[in-house]
């Protein structure tokens, strides 16, 4: 458990709430991934529509930043479960990649298509405003460049943003992502030439899309799927790719999978029934327990820790924050050197009979012991 540095607190900005304080403290604290967060925040505006959670889980190395998330989860305690876990996954990717940042993660319980209103953007910059720069936020699933836009209108504290900020940081991650692929094939096979190898893309979003286009031009094969049959079926128009429906993709005969759609999809009981020898992609939080790994390890595949992987859109709106303003070459290298970091962990998980997994989290939290750079 990671130190904190001031007790829980949960506040309710908004205008209505329904939800008592103690019992969301409660709620949380009781919660597998709750994990000694420093802050959770509750955004409650009934009459606007908003439910929104913003979790702060540890600031020694620097102010929290973490995309926001729209998604309809089934429950509050599903949404909160979410935003736990994302936070910590962001305390671990900013103190791996080197930022002197903390980790921190939204959740807006909303379906994007249907319920995020204007009012409702409204009511949620206004949450962020009452955090007074604790948090950093950008873009993440259900929430756009535009969205983004909008709320940097009303509110500083909001990166990647399109006029004046870093843009779409999803180009980035696919990028680093790529080279962490190759990282991953040069580890397995001493080679990183992609022609011939197969991959399947889950999710062909910001991220899976601009991935497949890099894949398929140093020559791997694609298979696809997504819950958006428009986009898996421009996948088949554009880049010859095989698509496949629903969980299929997890089977399929490939030799890397790419999860690139939503997190908790490697557990014990797809895990089995995985043909791929690696897993290597942006979805963050791959694993469904903290335990999956462990049986990835038995099967014998190579797992790159999502957070490791997936860092370089963290690196291209923290570069906004650096002195300097954003720089978009200084970025690049950084991300370059994901690669490196990943086959670190490979080698030293390898050599010490741990999981690649384990060892991310080590590193991590051995950077988080000494503190800033
Ligand atoms: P996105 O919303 O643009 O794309 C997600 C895609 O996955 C959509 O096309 C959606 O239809 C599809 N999808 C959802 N559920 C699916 C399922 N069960 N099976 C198949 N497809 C499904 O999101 P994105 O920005 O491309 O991000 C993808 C993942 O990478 C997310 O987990 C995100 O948190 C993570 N990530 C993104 C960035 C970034 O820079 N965008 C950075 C780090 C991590």
């Amino acid at each position: 458990m990671l130190q904190s540095t001031e007790p829980r607190k949960v506040r309710v900005p908004g205008r209505q709430s329904s939800l008592s304080l103690e019992d969301i403290t409660a709620q949380a604290e009781g919660l597998p991934d709750f994990d000694g967060h420093e802050q959770i925040w509750l955004g409650r505006d009934d009459s606007r529509g908003l439910t929104a959670i913003v979790a702060i889980h540890d600031t020694s190395l620097g102010p929290a930043l973490g995309g926001t998330r729209v998604w309809p989860h089934e429950s509050f305690e599903a949404g909160l479960t979410d935003a736990l876990r994302l936070s910590r996954g962001m305390t671990y990717k900013s103190a791996i990649a080197g930022l002197d940042l903390g980790g921190g993660k939204a959740v807006i319980i909303a379906d994007s298509k249907t319920q995020k209103t204007p009012e409702l953007l409204e009511a949620y910059s206004e949450m962020l405003r009452a955090l007074d720069g604790q948090f950093y936020t950008g873009e993440d699933v259900g929430l756009t460049l535009e969205d983004a836009d909008f709320l940097r209108a009303r509110t500083p504290n909001v990166t990647g943003t399109t006029s004046g900020g870093s843009g779409n940081p999803s180009p980035v991650t696919a990028h680093g992502v790529f080279l962490g692929i190759k990282a991953a094939l040069a580890h397995r096979r001493g080679k990183d030439r992609l022609a011939g190898i197969r991959v399947a893309i889950q999710g062909l979003g910001s991220v899976g899309w601009s991935l497949a286009k890099k894949l398929r031009k140093e020559g791997a094969f694609i298979t696809v799927s997504d819950i958006d049959p428009a986009r898996a079926q421009k996948a088949v128009d554009r880049l010859g790719a095989q698509s496949l429906m629903g969980d299929a993709i997890l089977e399929a005969d490939v030799d890397i999978l790419a999860p690139c759609a939503l997190g908790g999809i490697l557990s014990r009981e797809t895990i089995p029934l995985l043909k791929a020898s690696i897993i290597a992609g942006a979805a963050n939080n791959q694993l469904a327990t903290d335990r999956d790994d462990n049986l990835l390890g038995e099967r014998g595949i190579l797992y790159a820790p999502d957070y490791v992987i997936n860092a370089g859109g963290l690196m291209n709106v923290a570069a906004e924050l650096a002195p300097g303003g954003y720089d978009a070459d200084a970025t690049m290298k950084r991300v370059e050197r994901i690669p490196e970091v990943l086959t670190a962990i490979f080698r030293r998980a390898e050599a010490e009979g741990r999981t690649t997994e384990e060892v991310a989290e080590a590193i991590a939290k051995e950077r988080l012991g000494r503190g800033r750079s």
